[in-house]
């Protein structure tokens, strides 16, 4: 799995764990079956979010972490390649 497809994925599982620790937090009594289950699920979101961040959103030419920018970044902060291509971005910093 590409950089791209693991932001990609990583945005999806954080925004679920997010929308379901609220939905739960706001909307479910607490202590129900149905409340349990959300909690669950969106835990298990997080912790599917925590390994695409950490297996995943590496430079594929470096195999550094891209945290900085991760979301909107076309190449590697550190080797500057592109993602795709692996040609070298030059210039500004
Ligand atoms: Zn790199």
């Amino acid at each position: 799995m590409g950089i791209k497809t693991a932001r990609k994925l990583l945005m999806v599982f954080m925004v679920l764990a997010v929308a379901g620790a609220l939905i739960g937090l706001v909307f479910i009594e607490p202590g129900t079956k149905l409340s349990l289950y959300v909690t669950f699920s969106s835990f298990g979101c997080m912790v599917v979010s925590m390994i695409l961040l950490f297996g995943y959103c590496k430079c594929p030419w470096c195999g550094k972490r891209i945290t900085a920018n991760l979301m909107k970044a076309e190449y590697c902060p550190y080797c500057k390649k592109d993602f795709d291509t692996g040609l070298k971005h030059r210039g500004k910093k």
